[in-house]
């Protein structure tokens, strides 16, 4: 497997739908509630829930569990220029076991 620095994503938006929570600081809610044009306390109110954790919030999933900022016809995120850090961070600052063989750009560090 190629080293992890040369993963590229493939923008295949399978990372967006998986189960579990996406984190969100508190300057994320405001960048995010702004960006969409929501009062932040509406946003907070209607839009996140706690993580299972009980340690931040985390961004409103839909029933069977993605994201409801992954636009499926476009294949990208709504919240592209304001997407939370764990967005960002995934897969080079935190993964988990077998996430090579569920992301695209995973998948290409196992090709020659
Ligand atoms: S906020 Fe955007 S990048 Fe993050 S999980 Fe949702 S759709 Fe994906
Ligand atoms: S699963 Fe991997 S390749 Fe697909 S969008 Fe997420 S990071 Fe990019």
């Amino acid at each position: 497997m190629k080293s992890i620095d040369s993963f590229q994503c493939k923008r295949c938006g399978t990372c967006c739908k998986w189960e579990g929570p996406v984190r969100v600081s508190e300057q994320e809610i405001s960048a995010i509630a702004q960006f969409l044009n929501i009062p932040e306390d509406d946003f907070i109110r209607d839009h996140t829930v706690l993580a299972p954790d009980r340690k931040s919030l985390s961004l409103m999933e839909k029933e069977d569990g993605s994201c409801v900022y992954y636009d499926d016809e476009a294949k990208a995120c709504i919240l592209q220029s304001v997407k939370p850090q764990q967005c960002k961070d995934f897969p080079k600052a935190w993964s988990f076991p077998g996430w090579d063989k569920l992301c695209e750009g995973g998948k290409a560090l196992h090709e020659e």
